[in-house]
């Protein structure tokens, strides 16, 4: 990997350890960007960093919950003292807790609305102040086709609903300070998250691959990598007049 840019652009990727978070990671030290590997344990972390150096880039792993304000700003001012005020945020952390309705536990409401909504509103929060400082910044926060409804996904679902939002939101806000706020919506991909909702469901991963890609437009799943062009493409230099929007990145349209 050869770094496209050798500017000092500081990015955040949450929930980097593995999936779209490591290959977002990856993606954005290879267009040239320092990266903080954020994630609930840094020793987690340690792969995606890895990968990074030993293609010449650059990264460091921290650890935090993204769902707890102590650590959010505790983390950004690490990050800040250790590889630059950062400007650049993903917003990929995230878990599921997935019931039908009527057995849906608080703890599950809670938990998973706290690391999507919660944890993109604290880190975006902490993560603004260097963007106005800087004068330019990119935030891209992950939402999904789940926020168009999905059966026993009602706290999921309106988590990443709540995310597009969010984006517009913060889109007017700081589009004034040099500053784009996105939203990409994956469809499935392969990671260990739809690799546990398989098990879950007591479907084979395999077999759950081919039904849906048999579903999707070009007849494939995504991997990480297919979200991670996305996020690299709206949080570069030339993507200054792409703000506000929701981009949905599954093989085909979804809405
Ligand atoms: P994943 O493989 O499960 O990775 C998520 C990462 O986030 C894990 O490393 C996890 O750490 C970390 N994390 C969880 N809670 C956290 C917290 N409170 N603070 C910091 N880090 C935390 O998931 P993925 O499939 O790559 O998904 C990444 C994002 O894309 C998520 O927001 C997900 O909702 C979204 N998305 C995924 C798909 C898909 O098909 N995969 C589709 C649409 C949207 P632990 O392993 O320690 O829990």
């Amino acid at each position: 990997m050869t770094p496209l840019l050798t500017d000092t652009t500081t990015a955040v990727v949450t929930g980097a350890a593995r999936g779209i978070g490591a290959a977002t990671a990856i993606r954005l030290a290879g267009d040239g960007m320092r990266v903080a590997v954020v994630d609930l344990d840094a020793a987690d972390c340690a792969a995606t960093v890895e990968a990074i150096t030993a293609a010449g880039g650059h990264a460091a792993a921290f650890d935090a919950d993204v769902a707890d304000a102590e650590q959010v700003a505790r983390v950004i001012e690490r990050i800040t003292e250790e590889i630059g005020a950062p400007t650049v945020l993903v917003n990929n952390a995230g878990i599921t807790r997935d019931n039908l309705l009527f057995k849906m536990a608080d703890e599950e409401w809670d938990a998973v609305v706290g690391v999507h909504l919660r944890g993109a509103f604290l880190m975006s929060r902490a993560v603004q102040k260097h963007i106005v400082e800087a004068g330019w910044g990119r935030i891209v926060n992950l939402s999904s086709t789940s926020a168009l409804g999905n059966r026993g996904q009602a706290n999921y679902a309106a988590a990443k609903a709540g995310l597009q939002g969010f984006t517009k939101t913060l889109a007017i806000e700081l589009g004034r300070f040099g500053a784009t706020v996105n939203a990409v919506a994956p469809g499935f991909t392969v990671t260990e998250m739809t690799a546990a909702a398989a098990v879950r469901a007591g479907v084979d991963f395999e077999e759950a691959i081919a039904t849906m890609a048999a579903q999707i437009a070009v007849r494939r799943v995504g991997q990480p990598e297919d979200i991670a062009n996305a996020i690299s493409f709206l949080t570069s230099r030339g993507a200054g007049f792409v703000s506000g929007q929701v981009l949905y990145v599954a093989g085909g349209p979804v809405a």
